[in-house]
């Protein structure tokens, strides 16, 4: 008897880690949904051999996923050698790295031609990024189809879109910055402000280096054939309706894409390392099990965590400020630390006059200070985890709504800024400490943020985010079975019916 061919999607994520991980994370659904697909993920060498390390101990990985490592020419774009590497993205970095993703077409093209010949016909669907949407031109020239993949959440990719391609912040009469703008798609009296403006919008003029790149690809996911985002209908339904407005396209909610022990309905884990395993290829420089053992001996909801994600980085004055804020508090903290903006390539090698004379042998029994990489997911899976700073990279906002832990925000790049927006606005579950790294905080600020979020009163501002957190929890828990559920399934009947 003849073997039905599996039908092959491929997909091309973006070469970034907070994009590489979700692309995998998709891939485990489609084949949880539908295990009769082959997947392959292609990409960059060094990026292949990132997602094969943050698989290595995975044994839940199915058969038909597969990472294919492409040959990469970056120096078609006068790049160093080393541009592919997703740690620490300057502006600068993040512009090599938009040009590096179009130094894959050609051998995406070469690998398409490869499927066609062995397999007689070409893959049922190329899922792209929005950075690399070239895919969609790729998939026509091969009579597929291509859908466009949001790793963000509709509200910030919503505003990331219609913010680059209308700019809406400019003042048509004199090509000023207003304050105070509308932004196309989203509702009239939903107003954003300059502050959260990352400084390359505002830069843009739609002639720079920045828009010459990402407004082709904009426009490009705008021709696929249909968006999936990771978010969940019911979370987001303002940024739904906002994405939908703007893309004018079918649009699947097939969020969170977080390990499956996360969203289990009763808090703290019990395959916690396994965890890690999965979503990242970088080794925590604490022991998880020391880190638990830490936090176990703290009371429920008291602990602070702090990261600002796999890139970002602040600057050493507000790296100052944050110290002295926190030892004031004096609550216990986690603070994953690096070398602020300018030394980031010392990779590790912190400086302690980055950090007030003997911070760290001082707060000793306050907190932990982990210089590098912490095990995130099981420090907010910890029942002892009472809130997170965060940079609000859309990760660490599912990671941590997930587990119903409310938010201090402080924005530092991309769609960062409209992500604390809607956390504040729209959910209640974040208050907005900072933007950016130019912007000056004081220590008492620190402290007042610290302690309203982490406030146990019964009326108390703190206490309103946690039960909203956890109401959200509730709803992301009930969306695996439900909303997100569904989605996955008509996603899957439509590429089957192409
Ligand atoms: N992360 C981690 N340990 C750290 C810092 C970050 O495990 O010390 C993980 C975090 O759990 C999340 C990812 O790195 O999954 C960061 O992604 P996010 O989208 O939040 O931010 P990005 O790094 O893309 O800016």
């Amino acid at each position: 008897m003849e073997v039905p061919v599996r039908k092959h999607i491929v997909m091309v994520p973006f070469m970034a880690q907070g994009h590489l991980i979700p692309f995998l994370e998709l891939a485990h659904k489609i084949l949880h949904h539908n295990p009769t697909f082959n997947i392959t993920i292609v990409n960059s060498p060094l990026n292949i051999n990132y997602l094969r390390s943050t698989i290595a101990n995975d044994p839940s990985l199915p058969a038909h996923i597969h990472l294919k490592s492409l040959p990469f020419i970056s120096s078609d774009h006068g790049l160093p050698p080393n541009t592919e590497n997703t740690n620490g993205l300057s502006f600068t970095q993040i512009l090599k790295l938009f040009h590096a993703s179009t130094a894959l077409e050609a051998p995406v093209r070469a690998f398409i031609s490869d499927v066609v010949a062995n397999e007689g016909s070409p893959p049922v669907c190329i899922i792209s990024d929005i950075f690399t949407s070239w895919a969609n031109e790729v998939a026509r020239s091969f009579r597929t189809v291509n859908y466009t993949f949001a790793t963000s959440g509709a509200y910030g990719t919503a505003a990331f879109f219609s913010i680059s391609i209308n700019q809406p912040h400019r003042n048509i009469a004199d090509g000023g910055i207003l304050n105070e703008f509308p932004v196309p798609g989203f509702p009239e009296s939903c107003r954003f402000s300059t502050t959260q403006l990352h400084p390359y919008f505002v830069a843009a003029d739609g002639k720079d280096e920045w828009s010459t790149f990402l407004l082709p690809q904009l426009s490009h996911s705008l021709n696929s054939n249909g968006w999936l985002c990771n978010t969940i209908e019911e979370m987001e339904t303002m940024g739904c309706e906002a994405l939908r407005n703007f893309i004018k396209l079918p649009l699947w909610c097939i969020g969170p894409l977080l390990p499956s022990n996360m969203l289990k309905k009763t808090s703290g884990l019990d395959t916690g390392s396994s965890i890690i395993s999965q979503r990242s290829g970088k080794l925590p420089a604490i022991e998880p099990k020391k880190c638990i053992e830490w936090i176990d001996s703290h009371p429920q909801g008291s602990v602070l965590y702090i990261s600002f994600g796999s890139q970002n980085t602040i600057s050493d004055t507000q790296m100052m400020e944050l110290a002295n804020g926190l030892e004031e508090s004096k609550k216990p903290f986690i603070w994953v630390i690096r070398p602020p903006i300018g030394f980031e390539h010392l990779n590790g090698g912190f400086r302690p006059e980055w950090l007030p004379s003997g911070f760290e042998d001082r707060v000793k029994s306050q907190g932990l200070v982990v210089h590098g990489w912490a095990p995130q997911l099981e420090i907010l899976c910890h029942r002892s985890t009472g809130a997170f700073l965060s940079h609000c990279g859309w990760n660490s906002v599912m990671e941590s709504l997930s587990q119903g832990v409310p938010m201090i925000g402080w924005p530092l790049g991309a769609e960062q800024g409209f992500n604390a927006k809607m956390l504040v606005e729209e959910m209640g579950v974040c208050v907005v400490l900072t933007n950016g790294v130019e912007s000056t905080i004081g220590k008492e600020e620190v402290k007042k943020v610290i302690e309203v979020v982490l406030d146990k009163n019964e009326d108390g501002k703190g206490n309103d985010m946690r039960r909203k957190a956890t109401e959200l929890r509730k709803l992301i828990q009930a969306s695996v079975d439900g909303s997100s559920n569904k989605a996955m399934d008509d996603f899957i009947s439509t590429i089957l019916s192409n």
